[in-house]
């Protein structure tokens, strides 16, 4: 197993990601979780990342079950505060006390503010719900030893929200992969963290699986470095590569991908330049979006004030793959600055060195934005969660 040091904390680069196990009839499959969990620490992993909200708030309590019967101090225990999922303002540290509880732990290795994105920093940072503020008590009294947050936002509000809690935090958990490296602008954020001094913490190294089984295509193009190596060691490698990485959640739920993952994390072999040109031809391949470089040229003239690049963002976002985060980031918006205030009068287009149709691209995501699925809905049955462990009326 590659190790990393963190504060002189030696912690496996591989970390256990516990939001992907099987479920059966409703019910998360404990056997194989168990089997999982006992190859993984047999093979020097120490890192298990969980949080309130996963599998219906099941993930805590199965990983408490696989890890009960080693040492507390043999392994390191990450879980998250469901900010981005509370029904209005709640008891921050009750809640944070039935993850303890459910976890079977008194305290958290490491404890991170889940899932912060331009619309959810706004309840995070609210005077009204007070979370950081009590959280960061969790952290004095010693219940959380090392404190951080997951980000799903663009580079700029990282920038401003490490700047505006200076001091407070150790690690931050993004998504980075080859694809989202450009795609997500995940090499920004990366550059950003290790400039503050922070530690880098990576989730969806191989985007949700999607690199792990990649076209015959472009899985041929892999092969021919190594006829039996996986399309997911590839991915790995890449941010294996990362100086300031220190650890790396994979969301397992087969052994098979236990042991596919051990081993690309015996040893650290790092990627050929070829290699590495290789994934990022991959890469573009795969996206779908508009090619905008950010200069923001488009910006000066639009009557409407619009953050296109931010926009485009999340245009690009949106077309690889429909998940909730670009939508989430265009929640964050205020009406009058989200794709439908574009009044089409095409000033960007003509200032664009891309040559990007700006205002039909809008038109098309203020679409996808409006017919796609939408956070307050998936979220509703969190409440309902959160209320019933809280016995909120
Ligand atoms: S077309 Fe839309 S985005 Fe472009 S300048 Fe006009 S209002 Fe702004
Ligand atoms: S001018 Fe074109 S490339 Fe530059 S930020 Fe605007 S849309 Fe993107």
């Amino acid at each position: 197993m590659i190790y990393s040091d963190f504060h002189g904390l030696k912690l496996s680069r591989l970390g256990f990601g516990c939001m992907r196990f099987l479920m059966k009839d409703g019910e998360i499959d404990q056997d194989i979780v168990n089997e999982m969990i006992d190859l993984a620490i047999e093979k020097g992993v120490n890192y298990f990342d969980t949080a309130y909200p996963y599998l219906e708030g099941k993930s805590e309590i199965a990983l408490a079950e696989a890890l009960k019967k080693y040492p507390r101090d043999s392994y390191y225990l990450a879980d998250k505060f469901p900010g981005h999922s509370l029904p209005g303002p709640v008891d921050n540290i009750a809640l944070f006390n039935v993850s303890l509880k459910k976890c079977n732990t008194d305290y958290f290795d490491f404890y991170l503010l889940h899932n912060i994105t331009e619309w959810s920093v706004k309840i995070y940072e609210s005077e009204e719900y007070h979370i950081i503020d009590d959280i960061w008590k969790m952290k004095q009294e010693g219940k959380i030893r090392h404190f951080g947050f997951s980000f799903h936002g663009g580079p700029d509000l990282l920038e401003d929200f490490l700047n505006r809690h200076e001091g407070m935090f150790e690690f931050v958990q993004i998504q980075c992969n080859y694809l989202d490296w450009t795609l997500q602008d995940a090499k920004r954020k990366y550059d950003i963290i290790t400039k503050h001094g922070l530690g880098v913490w990576i989730m969806e190294p191989c985007r949700g699986g999607k690199l792990a089984v990649l076209s015959e295509e472009n899985s041929k193009k892999l092969k021919v470095f190594d006829e039996n190596a996986s399309d997911a060691s590839y991915a790995f490698r890449f941010v294996q590569g990362l100086d300031n990485v220190r650890v790396i959640l994979s969301g397992m739920n087969e052994v098979f991908q236990v042991k596919d993952n051990l081993n690309t994390f015996e040893a650290y072999k790092p990627l050929s330049d070829k290699e590495k040109d290789t994934l990022f031809e991959i890469a573009e391949s795969l996206k779908k979006g508009v090619p905008c470089t950010g200069c923001r040229y488009c910006c000066q003239g639009c009557p409407m004030g619009l953050n296109i690049p931010y926009l485009l963002e999340c245009y690009n976002d949106m077309k690889y793959t429909s998940t909730l985060t670009p939508s989430i980031r265009l929640d964050g918006l205020d009406e009058d600055k989200k794709p439908s205030a574009c009044i089409g009068c095409g000033q960007c287009a003509h200032a664009c060195p891309q040559h990007i149709d700006v205002p039909t691209v809008l038109a098309e995501l203020s679409d996808m934005y409006q017919s796609g699925p939408k956070w307050s809905e998936a979220v509703k049955s969190r409440h309902d969660a959160i209320r019933s462990d809280l016995d909120m009326k």
